[in-house]
């Protein structure tokens, strides 16, 4: 049976094994912190002491493969999914948006139609600019998104109520660093293709128990050798083939097969200088991420009247409920998550004024806010949480097998066809677990297709 290792135990790495122990490899998973999940994992507040996520992490009905990974490890039954999404205009009035009986791509016009914050001539303008996207087959574009909306006179009134509010959400950039082809691919994919790709799902308990715990217990069940807080050092390399491991404490792993699943700024480190300065390595230096901030605010009692709120045009993108929490002292406390994507606009702030600014928002769309009494707030921002989707960045990204035979890497940083997303960083794990297979002679497919396209979007669109 060929031994693989697999350094890294986020979802790319995670998604690698479940793949390989399914296909009857003999899978080692090292990961150098105590816990599983790399960015989609939690950690204990020291003034609370509450295990608390890093970020609010959602997915969309579109990321087939993250679901599948979800169903095959048994943590799909704690993802809840929200079937109506709530924006709060700036006039603070809610709105609910839901499919409708049409098929896609009509499924959501009605909730559309009704925004009050958008004019009758806004929602025409979207309508067409919609169009004009789907319409852009194959699109390879990299123009900016920014400069097509002007070319295709979308009103002030879409731009920063509809197409930012989606796409810097979705892609966790701002528009003038998102090319029209992942632009496309957002919404061909949540919106256009198939009445379930918007849907939502959200977590209902920690990153930490679905991923650390959960996940951690089934690969484990499933006899495979999981290895936390055992961090790599060197991966050693003769004759164009991974010998072994190195790992800090000095210790070595042969390894039939070697995925490399670590953040792209840690690539170059593990490998011998000859192997790392090859160009498809090296460039992995000017790959650009962007940053994420999750607001965490503790209240002494509730106040939001639903799940979750998309805020437009404002600082706060998303709030979401996460329920009440038992303080140090024994007193229970309305948790809640303002998400903040692209947020380099916050790295000149303090803490207590971005926290000042997102609870006077809060208290003017809801007066029960403002009534409440804000007992602990946190701010997190994770730097390099997405890749950025700038023109020629995707050109950056790797494929999974490398020049060397047996080295192959995984990481939403790869190349996948997606947005760095958990769907990105499970199909890698999934890629480069077909790409073993391959060179081993028993080739496998673990990437699952994509939602299937209504009839009426193959009629309108040509998708
Ligand atoms: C704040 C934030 C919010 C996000 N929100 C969303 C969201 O809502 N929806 C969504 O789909 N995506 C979201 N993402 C993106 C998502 O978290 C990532 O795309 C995904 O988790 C990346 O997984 P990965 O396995 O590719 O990499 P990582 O999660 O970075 O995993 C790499 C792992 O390698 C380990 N490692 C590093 N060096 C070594 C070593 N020497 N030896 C052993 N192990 C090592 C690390 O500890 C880490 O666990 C968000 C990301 C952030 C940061």
């Amino acid at each position: 049976m060929p031994h693989v290792v697999i350094v890294g135990g986020g979802l790319a790495g995670m998604a690698a094994a479940v793949a390989l122990v399914k296909s009857d490899f003999r899978v080692t998973l090292l990961e150098s912190r105590p816990r599983l999940g790399g960015r989609a994992s939690s950690f204990v507040d020291q003034t609370t002491g509450t295990t608390i996520d890093n970020c609010q992490h959602v997915n969309l009905g579109c990321c087939t493969n993250f679901l599948h990974f979800c169903q095959e490890t048994g943590i799909a039954d704690s993802l809840r999914t929200e079937h109506s999404l709530t924006f709060v205009g700036p006039n603070r009035r809610l709105h609910s948006l839901k499919a409708s009986w049409l098929p896609a791509p009509l499924h959501l016009l009605p909730s559309f139609a009704r925004l009050s914050y958008l004019s009758w001539y806004d929602k025409w303008r979207l309508a067409w600019g919609l169009r004009a996207l789907a319409h852009r087959r194959n699109a390879t574009s990299e123009m900016l998104m920014s400069d097509w909306l002007v070319q295709q006179r979308q009103t002030p009134g879409t731009i920063s109520r509809v197409w930012q509010v989606v796409l810097v959400s979705a892609l966790s950039e701002t528009l003038d660093r998102i090319t029209v082809r992942d632009a496309r691919k957002v919404f061909v994919d949540a919106f256009l293709a198939n009445r379930h790709g918007w849907e939502m799902q959200v977590p209902t308990v920690p990153l930490d128990t679905l991923y650390s715990e959960r996940v951690g217990e089934w690969l484990r069940s499933h006899h495979v050798d999981v290895r936390q807080q055992v961090g790599v050092k060197q991966i050693a390399i003769a004759d164009n083939r991974v010998q072994h491991v190195v790992l800090r404490d000095g210790q070595l792993i042969d390894a039939d097969d070697l995925i490399l699943a670590v953040p792209a700024r840690l690539v170059a480190a593990l490998l011998p200088s000859g192997i790392a300065q090859h160009p498809t390595l090296s460039q992995l230096e000017q790959l650009e991420w962007a940053p994420i901030s999750s607001v965490h605010l503790w209240f002494d009692r509730p106040f939001l009247p639903v799940p979750h709120a998309t805020l437009v045009d404002r600082l706060s993108q998303w709030i979401f409920s996460r329920g009440s929490t038992v303080q140090p002292d024994g007193t229970l406390a309305e948790y809640y998550q303002v998400v903040i994507s692209a947020s380099r606009m916050l790295a000149n702030r303090t803490q207590l004024e971005i926290v000042a600014d997102i609870v006077r928002e809060l208290s003017e769309i809801w007066p029960e806010a403002a009534a409440a009494r804000l007992l602990k707030s946190r701010v997190v921002t994770e730097h390099k949480a997405c890749l950025s989707m700038l023109p020629g960045n995707d050109k950056l990204r790797p494929d999974q097998a490398t020049i060397v035979s047996n080295l192959f890497l995984a990481g939403d940083w790869t190349r996948t066809g997606w947005p760095s997303t958990m769907e990105g960083a499970v199909r890698s794990g999934y890629l480069a677990a077909e790409a073993i297979c391959r060179r081993h002679g028993t080739p496998r497919a673990f990437v699952q297709p994509d939602l299937p396209v209504s009839r009426l979007s193959r009629l309108l669109f040509g998708l």
